[in-house]
């Protein structure tokens, strides 16, 4: 049974949602304030968190910050307002998902399940080994080999080589790559990419100037490919 955490201060709103989302399956605990909700978050460790912005405590996009900073459990976020800019900045903020109220209880029940297949769905593929070329990254044993022949990395440099070999021939930007790797909500320094993939490049015996499966598109961020990949 998928266990939700709701974080609604409007007891008009919590108390009929709760019931209609048990009445649907889901085990649902809820929250009445921002920053009881972020415990309960990371306490209880909940599948989903469906997430009221309009909270006495804390601005919701703030808390969708604070929560991906430290988490990745799936959010859908309700809020009042049908605002195209402020849902893009929720989105970006680490949102799974939006409902702007009013909503039914079937509409908010539909979203969840396709949030939490999703992300059953991405959990199922983390497990998988990844073969791009010669390029071997097993996530389970955390092994890289390259033609056959192991290759040591770091953990860090294992992470960044698996998020990009999850993606082959596809641009991931460096903000991309320091929120999925280093976890890093917002902010933080292109260089820090930068370095970890010379790092990386070394370890797999190319070089920027003469790169075999990372490529650096100026600009935008890097591309992991099999060499002789046609584009
Ligand atoms: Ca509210």
């Amino acid at each position: 049974m998928p266990r939700l955490l709701l974080i609604e201060d409007d007891l008009a709103i919590r108390t009929p949602l709760i019931r209609a989302l048990r009445e649907r399956g889901h085990a649902v605990a809820a929250a009445s304030t921002a920053m009881t909700g972020l415990r309960d978050a990371l306490d209880d460790r909940p599948d989903l968190v469906v997430l009221d912005l309009g909270l006495p405590d804390l601005d919701g996009r703030e808390l969708v910050r604070m929560l991906r900073a430290v988490s990745s459990v799936p959010v859908i976020v309700a809020t009042a307002r049908d605002d195209e800019t402020e849902i893009v900045r929720l989105l970006d903020a680490g949102a799974d998902d939006y409902l702007v109220k009013p909503f039914t209880a079937a509409q908010l029940d539909a979203r969840i399940r396709a949030v939490l297949r999703r992300a059953a769905g991405d959990a199922g593929t983390e497990d998988a080994a990844l073969v791009v070329g010669g390029l071997r990254v097993d996530p389970r044993s955390r092994q890289v080999s390259l033609d056959g022949v192991p290759v040591e990395l770091t953990p860090r440099e294992f992470d960044l080589l698996h998020h990009l070999a999850g993606r082959p021939g596809q641009v991931v930007s460096k903000r991309e790559l320091l929120t999925e790797v280093w976890r890093i909500p917002y902010g933080g320094a292109d260089k820090t990419v930068d370095v970890h993939l010379s790092w990386l490049r070394r370890k797999l015996g190319e070089s920027a100037q003469q790169p075999r499966y990372l490529h650096t598109v100026r600009g935008v961020g890097v591309r992991l490919e099999a060499p002789g990949t046609a584009r």
